[in-house]
């Protein structure tokens, strides 16, 4: 990865933090979930609407690092409006990137490739991956 490159996904992750993305409260949730990452001290409450096998609404709160604050940030965004088949795709290729198990579709990805580095510091990569699993909780029972 080139120096430019690292810096603008820097930045990338800073905007998503500091400036969350579907954050907040849905008053019509069909279903949430909290869930923690002690070593960290991440918090995160996700909140979804699924009509129609569809993620029709998505939104999270909470306290946490600027990696799990911008991935959740960012993991709401590339779900909301997709079926449930196409979260769970998108999920278990965001595990293989930020894990490194296997191939995983950068494209489909989108500005979730900007936290690929994190693979190289084991210890956050709880962060990164809390809002998915959050999601993969919520979505895992929707046939
Ligand atoms: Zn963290």
């Amino acid at each position: 990865m080139t120096k430019n490159l690292r810096n603008l996904y820097r930045q990338m992750i800073l905007e998503y933090s500091e400036n969350p993305h579907n954050f907040g409260e849905i008053s019509n949730a069909t279903d949430s979930i909290q869930m923690l990452n002690p070593t960290c001290g991440d918090v995160i409450k996700l909140s979804i609407v699924i009509e129609n096998e569809t993620i029709q609404a998505i939104s999270f709160e909470g306290v946490g690092c600027t990696i799990s604050k911008a991935s959740a940030s960012i993991m709401t965004d590339l779900v909301k409006g997709k079926s449930v088949v196409e979260a769970k795709e998108l999920s278990q290729n965001f595990s293989n990137m930020i894990t490194d198990a296997a191939e995983f579709n950068e494209q489909l990805l989108g500005d979730a490739a900007a936290l690929e580095g994190v693979k190289e510091f084991p210890a956050r990569i709880k962060c990164a991956t809390l809002g998915w699993k959050a999601l993969d909780k919520l979505i895992e029972e929707v046939k």
